[in-house]
C-alpha cells in the first residue's frame, strides 16, 4: 500500500493505523516482510500531520459556522442581584462584618479592581457564589475617579485600545442600564486623535489611529527621517507580535516551553531586554525631538526611554495604534 494511501486512511481513523496494518499483515502471512523503522516513523508523521489538518479544517469549518451563536463552556443565563438591598450608594460602601460572610460560598476574591469584579461576574455567571473583599471603602481599585478644585482625576484606567477586540469582554459582563460602552476618542476633524504630544514650546504632535497614519504624519513633520521613521513602526509591530510565542510556551511543560522559547521566542528575549534608548540609536534615530515624541506615551509605562523595555513600549505603541482605518471608525478607545 502506497504512502500516501495509508496516510489518507490514517488521517480518517487515527495515527496508528499502519502500525496495526503492519503488525497484522507479520503476524498473519509468513512472507510478509515487517516495514522499516524509518518507513513507519515517516509515515506516522506524515500521518500525524493530515490529522492535525482534517481536525483543524473542521475547527475552523465549525468556528465559522457558528460564530456568534456559541457561548462559553459552563455558561448559565444568569440573574442580575445586587449584594444588598438599598440605596446605590449604600452597595458599593458595604462594609465588611465577618457576620455578613455567607457559610455556601464557592469563591472569595480578594481586591475590587477590574480583574477582580471581572472575574468575579464571571464566575457569578456560570452559577457559582462569590464573596469580594476590598480593603479600601470604595470598590473599584484603578478605575476609580475623584475630583479636586473642580478638576476629575482618573487613577488609573484612561484609554483602552483595540476596542472591536476587548469590547467584546466588557460585553459579556455589563449588560441592560449597566451596559458599558467604548467610545472612539477624538473626532472626524481631528483625525480621532487618541493622543497629545507636547515637546517644549514645539506644535504638538497628533497620534492618530493606523499604522499608515503614523507614518505619515510624523514624516511630514521629519521628512529626513522617513526610512528611519518606517523601519521603527515596522519594528514595533514585529515585536509586539513576538510576545504570542512567548505566551503561548507558558502553555506547555518546560521541555516543549524551552523548545518554543529557542526557535520562535528569540525576538521576544532580545527586544525585552533592550531600552527605548537602545533601539533609537541602532535606528540611528538621533534627531531629540523625533525621539521626544516617539517616546510620548511613556506615561502609560512610566519609565524613561534610558530604561524603558522596548517590548513594552512597541505594545503600548501598537495597543493603541492598531485597529484598522481611521477614515472608518469603529469604537477603539474608551474614556
Ligand atoms: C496612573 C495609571 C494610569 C493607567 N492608565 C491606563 C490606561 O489608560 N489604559 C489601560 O488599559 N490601563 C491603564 N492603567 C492600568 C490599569 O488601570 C490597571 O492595569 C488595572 O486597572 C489593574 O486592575 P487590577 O484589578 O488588576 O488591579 P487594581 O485596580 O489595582 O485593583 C486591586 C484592588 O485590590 C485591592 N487590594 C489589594 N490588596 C488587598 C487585600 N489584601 N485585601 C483587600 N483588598 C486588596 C486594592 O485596594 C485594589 O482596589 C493605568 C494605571 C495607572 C496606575
Amino acid at each position: 500500500m502506497s504512502l500516501s494511501t495509508t496516510s489518507l486512511q490514517t488521517a480518517i481513523f487515527g495515527a496508528t493505523l499502519p502500525l496495526f496494518q503492519d503488525l497484522y499483515q507479520t503476524c498473519s502471512s509468513s512472507d510478509h516482510q515487517p516495514r522499516t523503522f524509518s518507513f513507519l516513523v515517516v509515515q506516522s508523521a506524515v500521518s500525524s500531520v493530515a490529522c492535525a489538518a482534517v481536525f483543524l479544517m473542521a475547527r475552523i469549518s465549525y468556528l465559522k459556522a457558528y460564530k456568534g451563536k456559541t457561548l462559553p463552556r459552563g455558561y448559565t443565563k444568569f440573574n442580575k442581584a445586587l449584594p444588598v438591598q438599598g440605596r446605590e450608594q449604600e452597595c458599593i460602601r458595604d462594609s465588611f462584618k465577618e457576620r455578613k460572610i455567607p457559610t455556601d460560598l464557592d469563591v472569595i476574591v480578594i481586591g475590587s479592581g477590574i480583574s477582580g469584579l471581572y472575574l468575579a461576574a464571571s464566575l457569578a455567571r456560570v452559577g457559582k457564589k462569590v464573596l469580594v473583599l476590598e480593603q479600601h471603602y470604595v470598590a473599584g481599585g484603578c478605575t476609580h475617579v475623584f475630583e479636586d478644585k473642580g478638576w476629575e482625576f482618573d487613577t488609573g484606567l484612561h484609554y483602552v485600545g483595540r476596542g472591536s477586540k476587548y469590547g467584546k469582554l466588557l460585553e459579556l459582563m455589563s449588560t441592560g442600564k449597566d451596559k458599558a460602552d467604548l467610545v472612539q476618542l477624538g473626532s472626524k476633524a481631528n483625525g480621532y486623535c487618541y493622543d497629545e504630544i507636547y515637546v517644549a514650546d514645539r506644535p504638538p504632535h497628533y497620534y492618530r489611529r493606523g499604522q499608515d497614519v503614523h507614518i505619515r504624519d510624523l514624516v511630514k513633520r521629519f521628512p529626513k527621517y522617513e526610512k528611519e521613521i518606517t523601519k521603527y513602526y515596522e519594528l514595533c509591530v514585529k515585536v509586539n507580535a513576538s510576545a504570542d510565542p512567548y505566551v503561548f510556551g507558558k502553555l506547555f511543560s518546560w521541555l516543549t516551553k524551552s523548545l518554543v522559547y529557542l526557535f520562535a521566542a528569540d525576538r521576544f528575549f532580545k527586544y525585552a531586554s533592550k531600552t527605548l534608548s537602545q533601539v533609537f540609536d541602532e535606528l540611528h534615530i538621533d534627531n531629540l525631538e523625533l525621539r521626544a515624541i516617539l517616546a510620548g506615551q511613556f506615561g502609560d509605562y512610566g519609565l524613561p526611554p534610558s530604561q524603558a523595555s522596548f517590548f513594552i513600549h512597541a505594545g503600548v505603541v501598537c495597543h493603541y495604534m492598531k485597529e484598522g482605518k481611521h477614515e472608518e471608525p469603529t469604537f477603539n478607545t474608551y474614556i
